[in-house]
């Protein structure tokens, strides 16, 4: 395969743009080379500026879960568009998304729309410090929740009781209003509590974490989460900008059982546009303004092109009762012909999976946390994923990353696949 086309076009993007990217994990920093652009896509494919075809196992990081100009989406879009694309007054558009996310969704009344997944996030942190008066949050290392300030931060040197930043711009100020936890370390996070009496007012956590790879929560581990928020007082914030109406229609909440008080959305929600979403109980939401004394605002949310879009995959996934089922089926058959054929070529690693979320770590030891995470070997890794490139296969350009299987896929494309690894396995 040849980059040719793509490699002059990063390059007249690197002069106006900073990286090339307008999100930085676009970029091969970590891999190596030049990223790839796109011309098209359709179904599980990708088609690049090159004439390449790639088969594609990263699906705009989630939204694409039933492939890539997904017909009802792309209909839903045109014809809105032609009654106008953006009102900043109601649509009725708007009450019908949020109710079907709310017919979907366990343990919701009220849903707000914004436009990213960051935004979700951070408007969720504000709702729980405006309805518990406290100021501190709780996050786990390795858990993402978008770029906003409070999220931005990493373990603090020694002291295990406050963070510190993790990109300059973020003030230390913020900083020490963010607690750091170990994802499925109870203990740890029963420890962080009890050091900050009556002053946390939200945990917020990945149910299933997907963004040191695919790291599901121990047995009992969001259980314990659970109880511990309800004898401190303490919300209980759900990310499931991933895991949301992905694992199931209801997402985590529903496969995991286990109930949230504030749930994020974003990815799949938006059917490929940019939307994002928070919800919860109607005595959390009614905090938030015109109703209550939280503000949160936005000029393009509920947009009618975003909102139609989001509502046509909802609508999809809603209505085809066998979805998630077949995802869960590609997504083994995909598991156990990488296991056969890692095992056969000797190397070493470790795969984690649930539902349509899968990752390879190339590291014998279970992979639990952030810093068993980061054990797995790079230079591994990137040897794989560009063996993978040369083979026409496309998984996201970074070690730390989940896999996210559409319901675009044949089987004759995971055949491919579990063959191009084998061979590509053959060479690390
Ligand atoms: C992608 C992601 C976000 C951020 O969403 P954006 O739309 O990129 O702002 C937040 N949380 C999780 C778990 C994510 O995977």
């Amino acid at each position: 395969m040849l980059y040719q086309r793509s490699s002059q076009l990063f390059a007249e993007a690197e002069k106006v743009i900073p990286g090339g990217v307008n999100s930085p994990v676009r970029a091969f920093k970590s891999v190596g080379g030049t990223p790839i652009f796109v011309k098209q896509a359709k179904g599980a494919y990708l088609y690049d500026e090159d004439g390449n075809r790639l088969i594609d196992y990263i699906n705009s990081w989630g939204p694409m879960i039933l492939g890539h100009a997904f017909e009802p989406v792309v209909q839903a879009v045109t014809e809105r568009a032609k009654l106008g694309t953006s009102f900043g007054m109601p649509t009725e558009l708007e009450t019908q998304i949020a109710a079907l996310a709310v017919s979907m969704v366990p343990n919701i009344d009220k849903i707000r729309f914004v436009n990213s997944g960051t935004e979700a996030c951070m408007s969720a942190v504000r709702l729980a410090r405006g309805f518990t008066k406290r100021d501190k949050i709780i996050k786990f290392a390795g858990c993402y929740h978008g770029h906003s300030d409070s999220f931005l931060i990493q373990a603090g040197s020694g002291a295990m009781t406050f963070g510190t930043p993790n990109s300059p711009g973020v003030t230390a100020g913020t900083a020490k209003d963010t607690l750091l936890a170990k994802y499925n370390d109870l203990e740890n996070l029963r420890s962080l509590i009890e050091a900050n009496p009556n002053e946390i007012a939200a945990i917020i956590v990945e149910p299933v974490a997907g963004n040191m790879g695919c790291v599901p929560p121990t047995k009992g581990f969001l259980e314990g989460v659970r109880q511990l928020c309800l004898e401190n007082g303490i919300l209980l914030i759900f990310d499931e900008v991933m895991t949301g109406f992905r694992l199931a229609k209801g997402g985590a909440q529903e496969l995991l059982n286990i109930n949230a008080d504030i749930v994020c959305f974003g990815k799949v929600i938006g059917g490929g546009l940019p939307v994002g979403a928070f919800a919860a109980r109607a005595e959390i939401m009614n905090y938030l303004a015109p109703l209550g004394p939280v503000y949160q605002a936005g000029t393009l949310s509920g947009n009618p092109l975003a909102m139609a879009a989001g509502l046509a995959m909802l609508e999809s996934l809603n209505n085809d009762a066998a979805i998630f089922q077949r995802l869960e089926e590609k997504t083994a058959y995909l598991e156990a012909g990488i296991h056969r054929v890692l095992q056969a070529n000797n190397v070493v690693y470790t795969i984690n999976r649930i539902g349509s979320m899968i990752s390879v770590h190339f590291d014998a030891s279970p992979v639990i946390d952030l810093q068993t995470a980061a054990k797995g070997d790079n230079e591994t890794f990137k040897k794989f994923f560009h063996g993978l490139l040369k083979e026409g296969i496309y998984i996201a350009p970074s070690a730390y990353e989940t896999w996210f299987i559409t319901d675009a896929l044949s089987y004759d494309d995971l055949d491919f696949t579990i063959n191009a690894i084998d061979k590509v396995s053959k060479t690390l």
